[in-house]
């Protein structure tokens, strides 16, 4: 993972708080490239680093590197073919997002103080051993609702406000309007 709070071309300036990385376990190719692929755009939109996707599917990769090429920054989808490796390897907290766990938002304070955490995410079935291989088995709140708003709201809670600016390199970018679409090439936009 990177190198802490000063983060990278992903992550914009105002925003302070750990380097945050998601890992969306149980992914079923052939059924779930839409829900992952929301899984990331929510993920990159909202300041994580990038996105670990197991089992790896090169379709997810290919559209969400299409969206970073209009839109910047440097978020990546990358393929890991076990999630325990994954798990194991991090620099920092493991908090896996639950219904079941305790409430995140008692942990938050800590996690903001970390300067890397791993995000993990599951799908329809979680493997057993992830809640013992987690620093933490966290709930945003204790109802069953979904892996890309728990991902949502925990960013959210760990890196600020998103702000509406855009990324590095943007091909576009939006002009916000009270009314209609306006989105404006890299040359205007400047
Ligand atoms: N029974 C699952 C669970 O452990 O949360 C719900 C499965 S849900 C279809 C898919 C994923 O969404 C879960 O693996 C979890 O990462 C996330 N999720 C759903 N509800 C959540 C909640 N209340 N708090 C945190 N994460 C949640």
């Amino acid at each position: 993972m990177g190198t802490g709070s000063s983060g990278s071309a992903a992550r914009r300036s105002p925003r302070t708080g750990p380097t945050v990385e998601v890992l969306r376990v149980g992914h079923r190719p052939g059924r779930d490239p839409r829900l992952s692929t929301h899984v990331a755009l929510v993920a990159r939109a909202f300041g994580a680093r990038r996105l670990v996707l197991h089992p790896p599917d090169p379709g997810v990769e290919r559209t969400v590197r299409q969206v970073a090429e209009r839109w910047g920054g440097r978020f990546e989808v990358v393929g890991a073919p076990s999630w325990t490796a994954v798990v194991r390897a991090a620099r920092g907290p493991v908090v896996h997002l639950t219904m079941y766990g305790l409430p995140f938002e008692r942990y938050v304070p800590r996690l903001r103080r970390a300067s890397e955490v791993l995000l993990v995410v599951g799908g329809a079935k979680v493997p057993a051993r992830l809640y013992g291989e987690a620093t933490y088995n966290l709930a945003v709140g204790d109802q069953p609702h979904s892996e890309v708003a728990a991902v949502a709201v925990a960013l959210r809670e760990l890196l600020g406000p998103v702000p509406a600016s855009a990324f590095d390199g943007a091909r576009l970018r939006i002009r916000p309007r009270a009314r209609g679409k306006s989105v404006v090439a890299r040359e205007e936009a400047r």
